[in-house]
């Protein structure tokens, strides 16, 4: 049978650990040989125990686990060219050339990489006299399929990476309790939320909770918003509203790119509007813990998705990444899909503001 391994790699997220659980399960029903690579890239160049054969069993309880069990990392050697071919010599030594790589838009890169390379690498391993022409016959071609595993809900092409709404609802969670002693106190509270690149978290966080104004990456402010935003909260408190939720991106910026901080934003709150306001930076906790029931249905669907896709490659087919499209689990080429997310963030560099804003619409 093929023999396919699953790896986690990049910033880790609910549903992870459920993604390795459906690949391991969905390659040991089609009578293939599963394999766990233990923390991300790393483990795949120190080969070895690193590269696990999974059984069955070894996946049970996987789906209502938070991050992931096999570890992930970020992982130098991997950026090298050096760094993969060791990698492929290891791949090669347990005769594996399928790869299902769940991570974020680096990883998925590196993936592809990979892959082009691949060719190349079996010949250097056979020159170098790693290993012999025998050996690398029946791996001519490497296999890769990417699922996107992102709390950020950052990759172009698809609606929802795995982990993104188990982080939107612990966030949501975390502004309720935050509410009930704003209201208590008539408190401002400016929340720090992740996302460098993306607001998604921010927006829907904002949305979700009633926020009375959100900063996120894509779609700065006007240029006065300081009046805007002070304007805006005064308007509510006088309607009555007893507290004030104000949340803040990771990655928010005004128009000329200067970071806007929650601190900035809490001066303004204090000082212009008269507000005792204070700062909460949800940190890790927004990581997600155990996933919704949403990121279960995705990893498991997605990791399902990825073994056929592995099953049906040709060495012509492009390495595809699995999507969620209007609630169809779908292949895009992964090239595709990480051109357009690199495109919102040269947009958001060049200040073509609305350009990134479409770029999202898109997805
Ligand atoms: P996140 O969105 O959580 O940051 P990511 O997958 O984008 O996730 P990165 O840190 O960019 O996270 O990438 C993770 C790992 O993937 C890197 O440490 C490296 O090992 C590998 N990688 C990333 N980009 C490349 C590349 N261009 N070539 C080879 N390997 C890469």
């Amino acid at each position: 049978g093929k023999r396919i391994a699953v790896l986690t790699s990049g910033g880790d997220s609910a549903g992870m650990s459920g993604a390795v659980r459906a690949v391991v399960r969905q390659t040991l029903a089609s009578g293939g040989v599963a394999y766990a690579v233990y923390e991300g890239y790393q483990g795949l160049v120190d080969g070895g125990s690193m590269i696990k054969q999974m059984r069955w069993e070894d996946v049970r309880g996987w789906l209502s686990e938070g991050g992931t069990l096999i570890g992930t990392a970020r992982c130098k050697a991997f950026m090298e060219r050096a760094g993969r071919l060791t990698a492929a010599n290891n791949m090669v030594e347990k005769g594996i050339d399928a790869l299902i790589i769940c991570g974020g838009d680096g990883s998925l890169t590196g993936a592809d990489k990979f892959r082009s390379e691949w060719p190349g690498l079996m010949e250097e391993l056979v020159s170098s006299g790693k290993r012999t022409e025998n050996e690398v016959r029946h791996h001519k071609h490497l296999n890769i399929v990417g699922l996107v595993g992102s709390i950020d809900n950052d990759l172009s092409g698809t609606d929802a990476t795995i982990g993104c709404y188990s982080s939107l609802e612990r966030i949501c969670q975390s502004i309720d309790y935050i509410d009930a002693t704003a209201f208590s106190h008539q408190r401002a509270f400016v929340i720090e939320v992740m996302g460098r690149h993306c607001g998604w978290l921010a927006l829907m966080a904002g949305v979700s909770c009633g926020a009375d104004f959100v900063f996120c990456p894509e779609n700065p402010p006007s240029e006065n918003w300081e009046e805007e935003m002070c304007g805006i909260i005064k308007k509510h408190r006088e309607m009555g509203k007893r507290k004030t939720i104000v949340v803040v991106a990771e990655g928010a910026h005004d128009r000329q790119l200067n970071h806007i901080s929650p601190n900035m934003v809490k001066d303004l709150l204090s000082n212009k509007v008269g507000l005792d306001t204070r700062v909460t930076t949800l940190g890790h906790v927004q990581r997600g813990g155990p996933p919704c029931a949403y990121d279960r249905m995705l990893a498991t669907l997605q990791g399902v998705e990825a073994v056929k896709a592995v099953l049906e490659s040709r060495p012509e087919t492009p390495s595809p990444v699995i999507c969620i499209v209007e609630n169809k689990i779908v292949r895009k080429p992964l090239v595709d899909a990480i051109a357009k997310t690199k495109e919102v963030a040269a947009n958001i560099a060049k200040k073509d503001f609305a350009a990134a804003m479409k770029g999202r619409d898109a997805e």
